[in-house]
């Protein structure tokens, strides 16, 4: 298999990045938080269950919670799968153990993509950013605004606000994101493995300087 890692703080436009790239390259999204809300949202859950009381605190999953998450999300790709990560690893152990089982197994890891953006561009962002109720489009209503008024161009479902882009979560996902994650990309970037990109740039733009990078295909 193939990797990228997409990080960067919450509004910085990893969804929209990430949907462009698999148009060019093939690489799939693979969002853990889209797969984390779903799970809670599955009674049965015994993974939903587990991750609820964090997600419920906005802080994030513990690394063996995350790391067994990742690796039953493998199981669904074949052998030759491109897949673009984001919201794993989170935490430099996670990474560790990332790299680790990359390399043991002969995969491809090509490196990490930082997206940055600024506090305030972030925060600016999530308050216009909306997602497909059924099946998670991204949209912006200033710069990505849907044909209709409130409704999906994929698949006409209805525009929400993502449950976790209310004031009070983005905050805490904002500190949460500085404090822990930072660190994991200087990680990266110290191993020259870190694409750094300005999250406030044209998004196909940014899908160039990495494809012509990493010779993605
Ligand atoms: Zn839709």
């Amino acid at each position: 298999m193939e990797f990228l890692v997409l990080l960067g703080p919450p509004g910085a436009g990893k969804g929209t990045l990430s949907r462009l790239l698999e148009r060019r390259t093939g690489f799939l999204p693979v969002s853990t938080g889209e797969v984390i809300r779903h799970e809670m949202a599955d009674e049965t859950s015994d993974f939903g269950r587990r991750a609820k009381p964090y997600m419920d605190r906005g802080v994030y999953v513990p690394d063996e919670l995350a790391l067994t998450l990742f690796f039953s999300i493998l199981k669904k790709f074949s052998s030759g799968a491109k897949v673009a990560l984001d919201g794993f690893p989170r935490t430099i152990p996670q990474a560790e153990v990332f790299l680790d089982w990359v390399k043991q197994e002969g995969h491809v890891f090509h490196g990490c993509v930082h997206l940055d953006l600024s506090v305030a561009q972030a925060v600016e962002r999530m308050k216009l950013r909306r997602i497909c109720s059924v099946c998670r489009t991204p949209y912006h209503l200033v710069n990505r605004p849907p044909s209709v008024p409130e409704i999906c161009d994929e698949c006409g479902g209805a525009l929400m606000m993502r449950e976790d882009d209310d004031p009070e979560r983005v905050a805490s996902r904002l500190e949460r994101f500085h404090e822990q994650t930072r660190p994991l990309i200087k990680w990266f970037a110290d191993q020259q493995r870190c694409i750094h990109l300005d999250g406030g740039n044209d998004p196909a733009e940014s899908v160039a300087t990495l494809m012509a990078s990493w010779a993605l295909i």
